[in-house]
């Protein structure tokens, strides 16, 4: 992309807006999912009704939208908001965006829940960004307490505000890992995406758009697992588990970690792509 594309002319329809869109090649999917958005209309009513015309007002916003995801903006910035496990979240550039893959975490806290011995498991997401984590388990398990941290302010609103949009009971945390909440505090079950991104990947200036605190922790990616995972044994209630989501190539240096604090009965997960994602250990006891 060289400059800013060309705004469309008034009075576009929706067919040679989307047809603009593509001119100023973005992807046919991303500009129905913007203008569709922008008009509060599914893709089906976009293309049963690709003769309307757009008020113009409609047609500059549909412009600066495109022009932002030219730039490489990831989509749900430029929506504001984002699906993740069935709860639509709003997003802003002072958090990560949610991924599918963290999906995966999300869906092993929901069979080990039932399991706990207990009727009102305390649950604590660590780095919460948008929410996502703590939001869709305190949506699935109600009896569930569950708490969620982040060292960014911002990011911390961003994720009330979706609890309060979606009225789920979450409490929150400010502050680094454990640092957020006291000492001897205990749950049922810990979660966690932590930055994991190596510091010199190649992959992290394509997601240059996205907060870096939430994607690398620098040097080899595994530096806020181990905090995490060495802060955890006091503040796992007997039998708990921790579970954390980690790089594709990470799942045995994070066994490791886990199989060296003292944790028992260690699995990995895989993401959709059917990439190891999620490794996670039982703390002994009950
Ligand atoms: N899954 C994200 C990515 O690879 C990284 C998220 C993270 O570091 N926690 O784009």
């Amino acid at each position: 992309m060289t400059g800013a594309p060309e705004p469309p002319a008034a009075a576009l329809t929706v067919a040679q807006a989307l047809a603009w869109a593509q001119a100023q090649s973005l992807d046919r999917l991303d500009a129905q999912l913007l203008l569709g958005h922008l008009l509060q209309q599914g893709r089906g009513w976009l293309i049963a009704h690709d003769d309307q015309p757009l008020p113009a007002a409609m047609a500059l916003a549909f412009a600066e939208g495109c022009q932002r995801r030219v730039a490489g903006e990831p989509l749900a910035y430029v929506l504001g908001e984002r699906e993740f496990h069935g709860l639509t979240l709003q997003v802003s550039p002072a958090v990560l965006v949610p991924r599918p893959d963290t999906e995966t975490l999300v869906d092993w806290a929901l069979e080990l829940l039932p399991t706990l011995a207990t009727a009102r498991p305390r649950v604590i997401d660590l780095g919460t960004g948008s929410g996502a984590i703590a939001l869709a388990v305190a949506h699935r398990h109600p009896t569930a307490s569950v708490i969620a941290t982040d060292l960014s302010p911002d990011a911390l609103a961003v994720a009330r505000t979706n609890a309060q949009r979606l009225g789920l009971p979450v409490a929150f945390a400010e502050g680094a890992w454990w640092a957020a909440v006291p000492a001897d505090a205990r749950y049922h079950l810990v979660l966690s995406n932590p930055p994991y991104i190596a510091g010199d990947d190649a992959h992290l200036p394509a997601l240059r758009h996205e907060p870096l605190l939430a994607l690398t922790p620098g040097g080899d990616g595994l530096g806020a697992l181990r905090v995490i995972v060495a802060g955890a044994p006091p503040h796992l209630a007997p039998g708990g588990w921790l579970l954390l989501e980690h790089g594709w190539d990470q799942a045995d240096a994070v066994a490791t970690l886990l199989r060296d604090a003292g944790f028992e009965q260690i699995n990995t997960r895989r993401d959709i792509a059917q990439r190891p994602r999620c490794t996670g250990g039982r703390w002994p006891g009950a």
